[in-house]
């Protein structure tokens, strides 16, 4: 084994979601020799799973062991399918791992919900991680388990831990010794807190882990192996006619990324783009094909109209109440108090004496952030709306999708159009 060029890889809940998913993520793997890095998710909809035992917890609705033993045979089960003899280990090592969220859920005293929430959903990964890891170990494939926590370190930010570049440069450069081993595996979505504690690093947060470890290991390049051939220019499930694009600039996906396109995690881009490292996205159903390769671009790539749809938009519109121009007096406490609450801005409009915000909904942080608001500002708003961003747009791709639709807030630069509307059917 030797000190080399290193290949980050990620694998999302999706393609881990079943026993065969292993085993496909075993043979896409298997086709590289270089030193790797595999970041793994929760498989399938664990993190729904575990955010669902969550909130029953906090609710003292004990049905939630019902939800942790469903939870605990579908990892049993992949196991079952994936191992023969050496079954009783991974059954043990599964067993712990369930007994220490028990053990958890019975302890804990701190009943803070965002702290709460990363001391168990990230549990799922865990799960996930244990088992592929001792999977490519039976097989031939060996590698090392590394727990995220002691290499990703982040401040207690829950939720949304911030990540210390500083220490976790030196941490990981001793803990993947490529020298010791090719092969390293650890969890996606997970960081270490100054407190011994596990932080978050929101949700789909994996693609970021991968970004971050190319980033501490100076990778060549990272992989996100997905259920889809690449970045498509539109979500196939929202939009009839879809196409892939080959190459994406950094700009660009953060873009994307920004406005609420799927294809990764915001935060991906940022480690990797610093160090100019290239992002592929491409199928683990058919590891040869090209997918896309998102890169660094000093001139601005050729792009076909991209659309992005963010659901569940509620647009939120505050007037003074004493009838004082918004603009002069009161943008900077609207902003304190929204940046108080979490609550994360999509789209703004100004007037003389309104201004208006297309945010996320979001059951934890916006109920109270509208509430402070009221106290100062009328507050009126519209719920189940959806935010359309086309990027490229021609005239015709937004008559297309717009005409005959109530639209509430719209924007239009050179290169992106954006309409808040009514959800539709799709
Ligand atoms: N398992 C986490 C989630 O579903 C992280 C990830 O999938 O990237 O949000
Ligand atoms: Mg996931």
């Amino acid at each position: 084994m030797s000190a080399g060029i290193v290949k980050v890889f990620k694998f999302g809940g999706a393609s881990v979601r079943s026993a065969e998913g292993v085993r496909n993520l075993a043979n896409v793997v298997n086709r590289y020799s270089e030193n790797l890095v595999i970041v793994v998710s929760a498989m399938g909809k664990t993190t729904n799973a575990l955010e669902i035992i969550l909130a029953k917890y906090l609710d003292n609705d004990l049905s939630y062991v019902d939800n942790i033993a469903a939870l605990k045979k579908y990892h049993l089960d992949i196991v079952d399918e994936l191992f023969n003899r050496i079954k009783d280990l991974e059954e043990r090592n599964l067993d712990l791992l369930f007994t220490e969220l028990e053990t958890f859920i019975k302890t804990n005293k701190n009943f803070d919900y965002n702290f709460c929430y990363d001391q168990i959903v990230s549990f799922g990964e865990f799960f996930s991680t244990t088992i592929v890891s001792g999977y490519l170990n039976t097989i031939g494939l060996s590698n090392i388990w590394v727990d995220a926590r002691t290499c990703i370190k982040s401040d207690a930010n829950y939720r949304e831990g911030n990540v210390d570049y500083k220490t976790s440069f030196t941490l990981s450069k001793n803990i993947f010794d490529f020298t010791q081993e090719r092969v390293f595996l650890t969890q996606g979505f997970i960081a270490g807190t100054p407190f011994n504690t596990t932080a978050t690093l929101g949700r789909e947060g994996s693609d970021y882990t991968a970004a971050i470890l190319a980033n501490l290991l100076d990778a060549e390049d990272v992989t996100i192996w997905k259920d889809v051939e690449g970045v498509l220019n539109a979500d196939p499930k929202l939009f009839k006619k879809t196409c892939k694009l080959d190459f994406v600039s950094f700009q660009e996906a953060i873009e994307l990324a920004y406005c609420g396109a799927q294809i990764i995690h915001p935060k991906t881009i940022k480690p990797l783009q610093n160090k100019k490292i290239p992002l592929y996205v491409k199928s683990f159903l058919n590891p040869e094909a090209i997918g896309t390769k998102i890169l660094h671009s000093d001139v601005p790539l050729k792009l076909p109209p991209v659309l992005v749809l963010k659901s569940k938009q509620v647009l939120i519109s505050l007037t003074p109440r004493d009838f004082s121009f918004v603009i002069e007096d009161s943008l900077s406490q609207i902003f304190a108090l929204l940046y108080k609450h979490r609550v994360k801005v999509n789209m703004i409009h100004t007037s003389a004496i309104s201004f208006s915000i297309c945010v996320d909904e979001e059951k934890h942080y916006l109920p109270a952030a509208i509430e402070d608001l009221q106290k100062f500002f009328a507050v009126k708003y519209n719920q189940d709306l959806e935010l359309l961003t086309i990027r490229h747009y021609t005239k015709e791709v937004i008559d297309e999708h717009i005409s005959g639709k109530q639209v509430y807030m719209q924007q239009r630069t050179r290169s992106t159009a954006r309409f808040v509307m009514d959800a539709i059917e799709r």
